[in-house]
């Protein structure tokens, strides 16, 4: 039997709710397939609204008792769940590698990365603080307190299953609250694996209770309308974002939004290219494009285009694509056919508006949903590649005169997540990173991502911060205790 076979052949693939697995309540069941050759790996079950309000059940009764825990003990489950995943991080990675398609390298990388939020919020849980003070007219003592939000619906993305999941289920569990987890039904068996994990640390039935869908907005939506629901946290797109905040609004829902993202690449004439250059195949290629931080566009200034060019194309051209498992494969599958499509629409129809091919730019035969890493010269800001999300291997290049042009060009766009920007000059640094609308900066990388830091956009990126000091915040409520001066 080969560790695929008995990965898969072990894998729990029903709905997690109070502790023990289950199939959907009315048996249905959905297929995960593998997108490097569009075949089924695992069918999962396939929940109904009643099994939603079945795992809402669940996570309202364990509330109670779990929001009591001491801070050390939800500490050392998760400490214990950071060592277990470490442990079986070739297990996680090879199953992120089937679902998803990413190679195993990076597959690897995102176990340690959604590892590291486990760590991280274990050493949050034992400093939730809280004070006391004097009121300034010296009456009241005024005490406040920070205590877990409640039940918690956490919805994520497919591109990162395993660390999109961690970076809210451990601090929801660093704060006290129960959860309701709903990955993405294109690729929910990280978070099954996951799942498994987590109790096997100690976490109580209930606390974690996970369903998986092939429908999920009918299938969620009783819970949204439900009183015992207190948080929606919600990683994937902009407009499905602005659906979820539209139904939230009823119930005045606590939320956090992480949504997309359009970054801006920005290379100055003083800039080191050798490393701009590597800056953006990392901020371009990690994770094959498909990455809410992804550069979405190069802004390089005019007299270093053409260089930057060059040299970008022949580091993109080196890449090696094939399925994720192949030992020297380099860029994996996009997801499905239905990314793929828009990614190859995206570039045709800048080509078509006057766009240069530099490299890549058609689609492959055969099956599995591969594209090849692309690069476009010649593109304006008027065409779509330039003002939607890619999510895919291809790296559009405009150009820039100075600096005022550059943050103009930059914050031309309804997103706000991220913005990279390559000077060799602090000062500039300084003063562009001060004007570019975005929730994050990287000077001189490619890569920001890191679990101290708060990870989170501004404009119609999202609203909230994962990671850092800040992550636990969204799953705390501050309460205020006036109290008589004694
Ligand atoms: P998506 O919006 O299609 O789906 C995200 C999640 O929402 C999935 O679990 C999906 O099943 C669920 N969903 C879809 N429609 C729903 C509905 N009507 N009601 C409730 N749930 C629903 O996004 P995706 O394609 O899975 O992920 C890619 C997107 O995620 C990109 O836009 C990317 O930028 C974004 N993303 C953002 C971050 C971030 O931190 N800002 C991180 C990763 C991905």
């Amino acid at each position: 039997m080969t560790s695929r076979d008995r990965l898969l052949g072990t894998l729990p693939t029903g709905l997690h709710v109070d502790g023990t697995w289950r199939p959907a309540e009315d048996g249905r069941v959905f297929e995960v397939a593998d997108p490097a050759t569009a075949e089924p790996l695992a069918a999962v079950a396939d929940a109904s609204p009643g099994d939603a309000v079945a795992a809402l059940d669940a996570a309202h009764r364990a509330q109670a008792e779990w929001g009591r825990t001491a801070p050390r003990a939800r500490a050392e489950i998760l400490r214990r769940a950071f060592e277990l995943v470490t442990q079986r991080a070739d297990e996680f990675a090879l199953l992120i590698t089937l679902e998803m398609g990413k190679p195993l390298a990076e597959s690897r990388a995102e176990v340690a990365y959604g590892a590291e939020f486990l760590r991280w919020f274990s050493e949050e849980a034992p400093r939730i603080g809280g004070r006391y003070a004097t009121a300034p007219d010296g009456g009241n003592r005024l005490l406040v307190r920070k205590r877990p939000v409640g039940p918690s619906l956490l919805i994520t993305p497919w591109n990162f299953p395993i660390a999109m999941a961690t970076r809210k289920v451990a601090p929801a569990i660093a704060a006290g609250c129960t959860m309701v987890l709903k990955p993405a039904e294109l690729t929910p068996l990280t978070t099954l694996l996951l799942t498994n994990v987590l109790t096997e640390a100690g976490l109580p039935p209930g606390v974690l209770n996970v369903v998986t869908t092939s429908d999920p907005s009918t299938t969620i939506q009783p819970l949204l309308a439900d009183d015992r629901l207190r948080k929606l946290s919600f990683t994937g797109s902009t407009p499905v974002g602005r659906r979820l905040m539209a139904a939230a609004s009823e119930r005045v829902l606590k939320v956090s939004m992480e949504l997309g993202g359009n970054a801006p690449f920005i290379v100055c004439e003083d800039a080191d290219l050798d490393e701009a250059v590597e800056g953006a195949v990392a901020a371009k290629m990690r994770n094959g494009g498909e990455a809410c931080v992804a550069a979405n566009r190069m802004l390089v200034h005019r007299s270093v285009a053409a260089d930057f060019t060059k040299r970008l194309a022949a580091r993109m051209g080196e890449f090696v694509v094939g399925a994720g498992t192949e030992p020297d494969t380099t860029l994996g599958p996009l997801i499905d056919e239905r990314s793929r499509a828009k990614v190859a629409g995206l570039v045709d129809d800048a080509v078509a508006a006057g766009a240069t091919v530099v490299t890549g730019g058609s689609v492959p035969e055969g099956r599995g949903w591969f594209y090849p890493p692309t690069v476009l010269a010649d593109v304006r800001p008027d065409m779509a590649i330039a003002g939607e999300e890619i999510f895919g291997p291809v790296a559009p290049i405009m150009v820039f005169d100075d600096d005022a042009e550059a943050v103009r060009a930059a914050n031309a766009t309804e997103y706000g997540l991220v913005a990279f920007l390559f000077t060799r000059d602090l000062d500039r640094a300084l003063r562009i990173t001060e004007q570019v609308e975005a929730g994050m900066l990287g000077i001189n990388t490619g890569v920001v991502s890191n679990p101290a830091a708060p990870f989170g956009g501004v404009k119609a990126s999202g609203l909230g911060r994962e990671g850092g000091a800040e992550g636990i915040e969204e799953y705390l409520e501050t309460v205020y205790i006036g109290i008589r001066d004694p």
